[in-house]
């Protein structure tokens, strides 16, 4: 008898997950996705008016450095090169990021070398702070108060909506700083973005004689699923057990759209890094497809607000708050039987797309492994406690 299984949610870490279940067992695989479209957020569509491959919730990027997972991608659709390069703007100026050697010498109206650019900043960087405990602490060691206060304070108070002295350290890492003029947003060796979209990329993970989608179907954990044999759950932990221990901090994200002809601002995306601005970025998608001509282009202000019931949560918090209540979801989740927790939302990280398809693969394997063994069933990804 082939195993009947449920996975709520086609993202990445869903799709991947059933794509693996499907391969390599004897097993009939149910998807519920409450959305009426798969993919999740990183779901794709073509723009009606303009005929711009659009980004539905927000710029993706495709990049790694495991040579394993850009292939793994790439052995379902085609990749084309892309460079991620975003410009800021602060004071009504235009600066580079990340932070490289033209932002510097545009800041400091200097013509600065590699070697001095680099003496001039651990000069500016607070040294009296030795181990950097928040994203403040982190910024203000490596690059101080004026770069920190420009490009960084205000646009992470309005992404954040809160003080970014609160906020992990972790985040900031995200972003180097260089002592060249490379402007390439991200360090991965492998990046791109996929012709067509992610969501074809999503749709041929699944596309597969044992996977049936139900789209537009809500998952209620007081639903009765007893006639499948393990559920794979991916929507946000709180959410599975009813909020019971409270709610998990998120923010959410809203667009704002508008078309033009031509070209707008010149870049797929503008960070509007002063609090005065509502908006945190601006996106311009045609720009993340330049191998493609259109007459028009689409425009999309962001603006980051707190989430509500009835909002999609994009970016978890992560205080310290948020960490003690996942924690006790987590513990929760980890007495039950017959039920997975995968992915951004129900591991409560900030994850990106190479993250998520790595780590729904490594779980696969782990999970097919317990199939075929008296190993336990894993509860959740091999992750820090
Ligand atoms: N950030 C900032 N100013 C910028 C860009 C980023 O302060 O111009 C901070 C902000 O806190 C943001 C974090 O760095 O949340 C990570 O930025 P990234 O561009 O990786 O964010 P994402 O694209 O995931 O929204």
């Amino acid at each position: 008898m082939p195993s009947r299984f449920l996975i709520i949610g086609s993202g990445f870490s869903g799709a991947v997950l059933a794509n693996q279940l499907a391969q390599y067992s004897d097993c009939h695989i149910d998807i519920w996705e409450e959305r009426n479209h798969i993919g999740g957020n990183c779901h794709t569509s073509r723009d009606e008016e303009t005929g711009i491959m659009v980004h539905r919730y927000g710029p993706h990027i495709f990049n790694t450095d495991k040579k394993e997972i850009w292939d793994f991608v790439n052995s379902f659709i085609e990749f084309h090169p892309y460079v991620h390069r975003v410009k800021a703007m602060h004071n009504g100026k235009v600066y580079s990021l990340p932070i490289n050697l033209l932002t510097l010498n545009e800041f400091f109206n200097k013509t600065f070398t590699p070697n001095s650019a680099k003496e001039y900043l651990d000069g500016l960087g607070d040294k009296n702070i030795i181990e950097p405990k928040n994203f403040e602490e982190q910024a203000l060691h490596f690059i101080g108060k004026e770069l920190y206060h420009a490009f960084f304070y205000g646009y992470t108070k309005k992404q954040w909506g809160c003080e970014p002295c609160e906020l992990p350290a972790s985040i900031l890492k995200r972003i180097p700083v260089r002592f060249n003029y490379d402007d390439n947003y991200h360090n991965n060796i492998f990046t791109g973005i996929p012709k067509e979209g992610y969501t074809q990329l999503i749709g041929k993970l699944l596309d597969h004689s044992s996977i049936d989608i139900y789209l537009n179907r809500k998952f209620n954990s007081c639903e009765n699923v007893n006639e499948y044999d393990h559920v794979f759950y991916t929507g946000p932990i709180d959410a599975y057990f009813n909020y019971e221990f409270g709610r998990l901090g998120y923010r959410t994200v809203t667009f704002e759209s508008s078309v033009y002809i031509g070209d707008y601002q010149g870049v797929s995306q503008m960070n509007y890094c002063d609090e005065t601005v509502p908006y945190t970025r601006i996106t311009e998608h045609k720009h993340f497809a330049p191998w493609e001509q259109h007459k028009k282009t689409i425009i999309f202000k962001e603006f980051s607000k707190e989430t509500n019931k009835e909002d999609i949560p994009y970016y978890p918090k992560r205080l310290k708050v948020d960490k003690e209540l996942f924690n006790l979801y987590r513990n929760k989740a980890e007495t039950l039987s017959k039920i997975s927790f995968l992915g951004r939302l129900a591991t409560y990280r900030y994850m990106d797309m190479h993250h998520v398809i790595g780590e729904s693969l490594e779980f696969s394997k782990l999970f097919l492994e317990s199939l075929n063994s008296e190993n336990l069933r894993p509860v959740f990804p091999n992750m820090e406690k």
